[in-house]
């Protein structure tokens, strides 16, 4: 007579499966199951929670790279940015929720007129095609920015692109 090598596991998520524990010892099963089921969910909730996690962000990912793309293009700021293909579309919504901070807390709050953002947001943010640059200045405050982009210092032409993310 041989101890059961499968044992019901209760899972987090409520659900109850057999476990195969013939892996472990047989006085260590019960243990091995009560400790499965106090830190993971079954096996059929274990991939759906992957299938849409992944799915969802990525999903999210794309539809925000589009918007930011897309608002882009309307401001009249390059929708691609120079750097590795990681870099440029980071910094592509970093650049747009940047210029939406910026829209909001200066011409929203009345600090300036759309043609004031128009001349010191709008057209040298047109000029900075470094993913790098908006990469590096992703922290600065939105109020900061066209003191940011009036002296946006010596933008380096490639090799210092190479140890982002
Ligand atoms: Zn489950």
């Amino acid at each position: 007579m041989s101890a059961a090598t499968h044992l019901p596991v209760a899972y987090k998520c409520g659900h109850t499966e057999d476990r195969d524990l013939s892996d472990k010892p047989a006085g260590e099963r019960a243990r091995s199951a009560r400790w499965y089921g106090e830190h993971l969910v079954c096996s059929r909730c274990f991939k759906k929670q992957q299938g849409t996690d992944s799915g969802d962000r990525a999903a999210r990912e794309a539809k925000e790279l589009a918007e930011a793309t897309e608002v882009a293009e309307r401001d009249g700021l390059p929708p691609a940015l120079i750097g590795t293909e990681k870099q440029a579309a980071w910094a592509l919504q970093v650049r747009h929720r940047m210029i939406r901070n910026a829209y909001a807390e200066l011409v929203e709050a009345g600090t300036l007129d759309d043609a004031d953002f128009q001349a010191t947001v709008l057209e040298p943010a047109a000029r900075i095609d470094r993913a790098r640059w908006w990469i590096d200045n992703r922290d600065q405050p939105a109020t900061d920015l066209p003191d940011l982009l009036a002296d946006p210092g010596t933008i380096d032409a490639g090799a210092s692109t190479e140890n982002v993310a």
